[in-house]
């Protein structure tokens, strides 16, 4: 099949999948099974010795999961893909696939706080790190240091949404030799290519809206073929955290609806942020389309928007916080976000103000993950939690 011919949707709905990969099946059989059975003894060794292309042990290659890093890397632009039990467990495999001792890591925007707390704890291995959370290439360029290896990019970065200038990030970071990633989750592959910008590699946490339902954890690292093996025999192979095939499957399933939900998401959140920015107990939204720091870029960088984003009440007191919070009715109180359900949090949890100052949280800042209920419903829920406080 000549891929090339094939725009994104068609990768979701299953057009790339063959009849013979599918036994006939319009979705894609699960092979549940933990190795596969050769004719020869000599056969067998054949397969280990390229483990990265054959089908030889399902913590190596799966045929389920083949059919989605497939996907993945059509998507993404990317020559291969692996994905991981988790977004975590890919971010791992990237760090600990590429990196040696006394190698440096620059992160550049507010990044997960897992994947910080991983950047801490490699620092016992001799791996060092900084962190650039604004929009400057300058302080950028001024913080790579002879060892840094990987510039790692958020964008729209955690917590805050803002969105960093990728382009001129990977322009500078080929310059001087250094590899780029960037945690893609928030836009997913359908409303940013970061690596048609030059970026090296795109982590996805399949968790959020790829899988979509809050049903299943995955991620998934996409990059060329070589920087794939390397990960695939340095880390994938040896830490273990595998994709099973059924989740896997499920993550398929999601990727048939995904270019619909996320239209849904698009429009929904607009709607309430644009709301949200009129209400007078609203200080600031965080919505990358809509915060005058970032709606520029944003629009040349993404093709769309998802559903998460944040907004800071006007009294950052936790009282008020967690009123507004416990009030909604509609949302549900949880981490996470990209499934059908919407979902509020806070970073806020009354005794933190002094750490979310130093990373420049406001204290009065919710995020919300909007789901599918529809946008009135939402603003309605929002518009009389807010009365509350
Ligand atoms: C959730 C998340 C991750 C980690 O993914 P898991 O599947 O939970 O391990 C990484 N990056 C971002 C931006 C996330 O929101």
């Amino acid at each position: 099949m000549d891929y090339s011919q094939l725009d994104d949707e068609q990768i979701c709905l299953g057009t790339d999948e063959d009849i013979e990969t599918n036994l006939g099946g319009v979705m894609p059989p699960i092979v549940q099974t933990s190795l596969f059975k050769f004719k020869s003894l000599e056969a067998l060794h054949a397969g280990l010795d390229k483990e990265h292309e054959n089908y030889v042990y399902t913590r190596g290659q799966n045929p389920t999961v083949e059919i989605l890093e497939k996907k993945l890397a059509l998507l993404e632009r990317g020559e291969a893909c692996k994905c991981f039990s988790s977004g975590m467990a890919a971010v791992s495999a990237v760090f600990m696939g590429l990196l040696e001792k006394s190698n440096h890591i620059l992160f550049v925007n507010n990044v997960y706080g897992p994947t910080m707390q991983l950047a801490k704890h490699l620092q016992k291995f001799g791996i060092d790190f900084d962190v650039v959370t604004d929009n400057d290439i300058k302080k950028i360029e001024k913080s790579i240091r002879l060892k840094t290896r990987l510039i790692y990019i958020e964008s729209p970065g955690s917590l805050l949404f803002h969105v960093v200038d990728i382009p001129t990030i990977t322009a500078l970071a080929k310059k001087r030799g250094i590899l780029t990633c960037i945690d893609n989750s928030w836009a997913t592959p359908l409303y940013q290519k970061p690596l048609e910008m030059g970026v090296d590699i795109s982590i996805q946490s399949c968790t959020k809206y790829i899988g979509g339902h809050c049903d299943v954890m995955a991620g998934a690292v996409i990059s060329s073929n070589e920087l794939i093996k390397k990960i695939f025999y340095n880390t994938f192979l040896l830490q273990g955290g595998i994709l099973s095939p059924f989740d896997a499957w499920l993550l398929i399933r999601g990727l048939r609806t995904l270019p619909t939900r996320l239209k849904q998401h698009h429009a929904d959140a607009l709607s309430v942020a644009h709301l949200l920015q009129k209400n007078p107990k609203i200080k600031t939204v965080f919505h990358p389309a809509v915060h005058p720091k970032d709606k520029e870029l944003a629009g040349k960088l993404l093709t769309g928007y998802t559903g998460v984003f944040g907004f800071e009440l006007k009294s950052g007191s936790f009282k008020k916080v967690e009123r507004f919070i416990d009030n909604l009715k509609i949302f549900n109180i949880g981490i996470s976000w990209g499934g059908t359900q919407s979902l509020v949090f806070s970073p806020n949890n009354g005794h933190n103000e002094e750490s979310l100052k130093m990373q420049s949280i406001p204290s009065g800042l919710i995020r919300i993950s909007v789901g599918l209920e529809g946008a009135d419903r939402l603003i309605q829920d929002i518009d009389q939690a807010l009365a509350s406080i």
